[in-house]
């Protein structure tokens, strides 16, 4: 394997950061964010989340910091670019660009994506119902679009209706589970079929456009998605209708 910190070497950056421990990195980025508070106690923990995420709160005069294990071979100055970020979220404070450009840099990396994609396999328990639904059957809508715009040659995932209705969250692409979960406020024969439709064919199309991972940011809408959504047709007055909703 290679040494990862070969990437992440900062010029000036100052030697104890690697003989830190992760509560010390903590206690460190507090000081440097909050002088005049006083110090709490530190409790650091990876823990074995289906994701990426971490989180911090302050109890009882203690911070505790729960990270997912896949950092816990991170390098040093990434678990103090996570340290910056957790810390300023807890105090509300913006997060200089430096140590959330570094974090997302270093997730972005193909191996740790690729691990994360597969924790997320194993750990992630994903509920998807069947495609039918009590008015409407997404395998069907489903068909039609595939032969409408993609000459049927789009390999069908598992398709399934949220749990809850969600408005927040109309359609959602899950490549680790290779799935489509589409709100269930659609599976009501009062919403037009046209905006089903539409949100739908957007999954569709994230299936067909791989995200662009290059860099440090995550292109999931690219030039080229967007140029293929403006083919489906009526798309203004299925967005009208989706805003009525
Ligand atoms: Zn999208």
């Amino acid at each position: 394997m290679q040494d990862r910190r070969a990437d992440f070497a900062l010029p000036g950056a100052q030697s104890a950061l690697l003989f830190e421990t992760p509560a010390e990195i903590y206690a460190r980025v507090f000081r440097a964010l909050r002088p005049r508070t006083s110090l709490p106690e530190f409790r650091v923990e990876f823990c074995r989340f289906a994701n990426a995420d971490s989180f911090i709160r302050l109890e009882d005069g203690r911070v505790h910091v729960r990270i997912t294990d896949l950092l816990e071979g991170a390098p040093a100055p990434v678990q103090e670019a996570l340290a910056y970020i957790l810390i300023g979220k807890l105090f509300r404070r913006p997060i200089p660009r430096l140590y959330t450009h570094r974090y997302r840099l270093y997730l972005n990396r193909r191996d740790m994506r690729r691990q994360m994609h597969l924790v997320r396999q194993m750990r992630g328990r994903k509920f998807v119902s069947g495609p039918v639904g009590k008015h409407r059957n997404l395998e069907e809508v489903f068909e039609q679009l595939n032969a409408r715009h993609f000459h049927g040659l789009l390999g069908r995932p598992r398709l399934g209706w949220s749990r809850r209705p969600s408005r927040s969250m109309l359609g959602h692409f899950d490549p680790s589970h290779n799935a489509i979960i589409i709100s269930s406020i659609f599976d009501d024969p009062n919403v037009p079929l046209l905006t089903l439709e539409y949100v739908l064919f957007h999954e569709m199309l994230h299936l067909r456009f791989p995200v662009d991972h290059s860099g440090a940011r995550r292109r999931v809408h690219t030039r080229e998605f967007r140029a293929a959504e403006r083919e489906f047709p009526y798309l203004k007055e299925a967005k009208e209708m989706l805003k009525k909703l």
